[in-house]
């Protein structure tokens, strides 16, 4: 055993249970007395009617969180949350609602309740990232960990296949990096494993089956441990590469993940074995990199940037951007090989363990 390090982050989880029994009894718990719901325009009769089942322990729903975090956004939330006097937070949605429950927690130090309903895994998180002027910044702080987290599987039965697909493959990643991280401990290794067999086990099924509640409830469990992973531990490559796409081209989140995922597997695993290993176990494959390409593939995910918005300028710079960033890598990689890895995922192609992708 090597040595380690690691920080249990506080977070109280209620996993499987009908979020409006749960949702009174943990306000309550808090010492809460009035909550603001939080959620998308999309999502907005979802939280009116939770709001609804509260009764006067909902002091207002504010429906307008949006991706990314924008800050003029968040301004308008913090104050309708001011002027109703609201005492705690209540999100309910994808990483868009939570991260807004987030940056509000931020400036108000209100306490949060995230019920998740998509596999993003933002909720188990110290991690806020929020847009101003184009520009994301992100950073870590404990003020905007959620202190109580639901999962209610019965509001994930209506997350469309398409985005269960990528919001899952999203999950993973944060898993699979996880297990190369430079902070790697054993405890976040073993989850690492189990909730990326979880949801690769799960996505299958749940595609031809959307409203399969044990499918469901593993994807929800794996996307639980894949988010501890990502709120754990620090992130390489991939999530850098995700990260500056997403930024340059203002490329979908999950589908950018679910595409460039393989394509880091294939450039770092071949330099790390026991990171190969685990995932081979996990995965049920000999060629971990493209099993991680075929899951989301079979089941109908867009595999290529070009066909998500990028263009096929932006890899050059992409690249460079990336290779000169400052940022935890397992292995070295040089800037041509970023640019193949981008070329590959730009076309759509199958990944390509390339020995020239792990130089070191
Ligand atoms: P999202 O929250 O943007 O949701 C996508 C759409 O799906 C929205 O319209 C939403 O209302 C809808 N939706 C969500 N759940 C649904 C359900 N069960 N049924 C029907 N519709 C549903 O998508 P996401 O992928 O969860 O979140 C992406 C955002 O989260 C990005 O901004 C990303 O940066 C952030 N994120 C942050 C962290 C973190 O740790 N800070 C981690 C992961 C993602």
């Amino acid at each position: 055993m090597n040595p380690f390090v690691y920080v249990a982050l506080p977070s109280r989880v209620v996993f499987d249970a009908p979020a409006g029994e749960a949702l009174p009894k943990e306000i309550e718990r808090l010492g809460c007395r009035g909550a603001m719901l939080l959620s998308t325009p999309e999502q907005a009769s979802a939280a009116a009617g939770m709001a609804q089942k509260l009764g006067p322990l909902a002091v207002g729903v504010f429906s307008g969180a949006a991706m990314h975090t924008p800050v003029a956004v968040t301004d308008i939330a913090v104050d309708q949350v001011r002027a109703a006097k609201a005492d705690c937070l209540v999100a309910i949605g994808g990483g868009s609602t939570i991260g807004l429950a987030k940056a509000i927690a931020l400036r108000t130090d209100l306490p949060q309740i995230a019920i998740p309903t998509t596999y993003a895994g933002s909720e188990v998180t110290p991690i806020i990232g929020q847009t101003e002027n184009g520009q994301k910044t992100t950073q870590r702080s404990l003020k905007v960990l959620p202190e109580v987290v639901i999962y209610d599987v019965d509001l994930t039965l209506t997350l469309p296949v398409g985005l269960a697909i990528t919001s899952g493959m999203n999950a993973v990643a944060h898993a699979v990096e996880a297990l190369y991280a430079q902070d790697a401990n054993p405890v976040i290794t073993m989850l690492a494993e189990r909730g990326i067999a979880a949801l690769t086990q799960a996505l299958p099924v749940l595609a031809h089956a959307a409203r399969n509640r044990k499918a469901r409830a593993d994807a929800l469990f794996g996307a639980w441990a894949c988010g501890t992973c990502l709120g754990a531990v620090g992130m390489s490559l991939h999530h850098k590469l995700c990260h500056v796409l997403g930024g340059s081209f203002d490329l979908p989140h999950s589908e950018t993940h679910t595409i460039i995922l393989p394509h880091v597997a294939a450039a770092l695993l071949p330099g790390l074995p026991e990171v190969r290993a685990i995932l081979a176990r996990a995965l049920h494959a000999e060629d971990p990199a493209k099993k991680l390409f075929d899951i989301p593939a079979s089941l109908g995910a867009k595999m290529a940037l070009r066909d998500i918005g990028m263009p096929r300028e932006g890899i050059e710079r992409a690249a460079g951007q990336v290779f000169q960033a400052r940022y935890w890598m397992p292995a070295d990689v040089s800037e041509t090989s970023l640019r193949a890895l981008l070329d590959n995922a730009w076309h759509g192609r199958q990944p390509v363990t390339n020995p020239e992708f792990a130089d070191a």
